[in-house]
């Protein structure tokens, strides 16, 4: 697997109708990519698991869905009018714009603990060029917020943002929450949502984008907790990893996040990086957020969010521990550690060796023969039986049996069930597995059990 590049994932992502380039007949439009059906399938696998996970099973956790526009007061109060930057290059020649963090690092420095005017220094010292060869121009600092404007009557617009992270959702529902529900702390208030970031440089397919969806939660704690809370939350973040994903254990690192290079609203961060084909890189974060989100927003709003204890001990505005997964990343990690080839019959074969619960479509069903009548008979009752009870379920009678076990394998579906003419005498099929190519032979009414 070590060897599987980008382009390989890429290009079976396109081929099998996971993803496709956003606006594709128009050229595109960078940073953005369309989901197909079978990347839905699989997208909203990984989003349903994780919120029968963190949410469902337990008894601690709200989920909400917020509004993608805020008021602006919003943002200006979390700090990200003003602190929601990355740090920018420019080609002197070409004025193409880049990451300079990721100029830096693509030219080997480490740039751990390294403000903007550090960066520059190294630029200027190490007299590093741009991608295409040329100089390079004064760095800055690039607010990634999304403005639009709203209103209908032109002259009277104003401008607002679209959410650069889903979090700011939960801290202003936080009194709702407490006033509807009066739980106990510690307690969650989770979301699975849009996020934009007008990122500089979008690379490496959906790993950095500038639509992107994030699972995340805000964990309220009293704040003489948070060193045990952090804990909890970041053994919980490996099981969700390696129980629910199935990524192998150790392609996950944990990176702690140096004071400097750490978030405004952070005081402890842990980063999840994950063995891309492209390299180490984040996948997950948790951060501690101490208070900082509903001060400032009891600051600015006016209204009053502190914790009242049952117990009537003094009120106080609750800390924060913050899990945050990207969803998009997670698939790309699910589809890199899925992608598999090895050889069949003497020729390369590709498949996908995805976990059942995720896979788009859990099993195929073919007649042997589309021309014989009596075999897509048979063949449909065994295909309506499945489909509703499982969903995902896919009818392929296209091309001999063996083109359509690859296009199977190749989008991960762990059963394909053939029905041929010794199904007509005794109602059996043949079941073939994905990973290994066996194909046993079961009993129609065996198959719900066992696929
Ligand atoms: P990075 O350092 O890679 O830019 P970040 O530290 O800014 O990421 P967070 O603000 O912690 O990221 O965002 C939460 C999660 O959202 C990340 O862990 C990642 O999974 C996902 N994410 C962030 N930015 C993007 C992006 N541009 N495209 C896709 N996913 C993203």
């Amino acid at each position: 697997m070590s060897d599987i590049s980008l382009e390989d994932i890429a290009s079976l992502a396109k081929r099998r109708g996971f993803i496709y380039q956003g606006s594709e007949i128009y050229g595109g439009l960078a940073g953005t990519w369309d989901y197909g059906p079978l990347g839905t399938a699989l997208k909203r696998n990984i989003t349903n698991a994780w919120w029968k996970f963190f949410v469902d099973s337990r008894d601690d956790m709200y989920g909400i869905e917020s509004a993608i526009l805020m008021n602006p007061k919003v943002w200006e109060a979390s700090g990200h009018v003003s602190g929601f930057t990355d740090p920018l290059i420019e080609d002197l020649k070409t004025k193409k714009r880049y990451r300079l963090d990721h100029v830096l690092e693509d030219a080997g420095v480490d740039v751990r603990g390294m403000d903007l005017a550090a960066m520059s220094a190294a630029i200027k010292e190490q007299g590093i060029k741009s991608p295409d060869g040329n100089e390079l121009g004064n760095p800055a600092s690039f607010n990634m917020l999304f403005e639009t404007s709203m209103g209908a009557v032109e002259g009277e617009k104003s401008t607002i943002y679209l959410r650069g992270e889903t979090a700011q959702g939960m801290f202003v529902n936080f009194k709702n929450i407490v006033d509807t529900f009066y739980p106990d702390l510690p307690f969650g208030v989770a979301q699975i949502g849009k996020a934009f970031r007008n990122e500089i440089s979008p690379r490496d397919f959906v790993f950095r984008v500038r639509e992107f969806e994030i699972m995340e939660f805000e964990y309220f704690i009293s704040p003489n907790s948070w060193e045990g809370e952090f804990e909890k939350w970041r053994v919980a973040m490996h099981e969700w990893c390696e129980k629910i994903l199935e990524l192998p254990a150790d392609k996950i690192h944990e990176l702690e996040v140096s004071p400097e290079d750490r978030a405004h609203y952070s005081k402890r961060t842990v980063d999840f990086e994950f063995d891309f084909p492209f390299g180490k890189k984040e996948l997950y974060g948790l951060a501690y957020r101490t208070d900082f989100d509903l001060t400032n927003h009891q600051n600015a709003s006016g209204k009053n969010l502190e914790y009242r204890p049952k117990d009537g001990s003094a009120p106080f505005i609750p800390h924060v521990i913050e899990p945050t997964f990207g969803v998009d990343r997670s698939l790309m990690a699910v589809l890199c550690t899925a992608y598999t080839e090895d050889e069949m019959n003497g020729e390369k074969r590709i498949y996908l060796k995805l976990p059942k619960h995720l896979a788009p479509i859990k099993a195929c069903v073919s007649p042997l023969l589309k021309n014989k009548p009596e075999l897509v008979t048979k063949a449909r009752e065994v295909y309506d039986m499945l489909k509703k009870e499982l969903g995902a379920v896919m009818w392929d009678d296209n091309g001999n049996i063996g083109k359509r076990y690859r296009r199977q394998d190749e989008i991960g579906t762990p059963a394909c069930i053939v029905i041929d003419f010794q199904t007509l005498e005794d109602n059996t099929v043949t079941v073939r597995n994905r990973d290994t190519a066996e194909q046993v032979r079961m009993k129609i009414e065996d198959l719900l059990a066992n696929v």
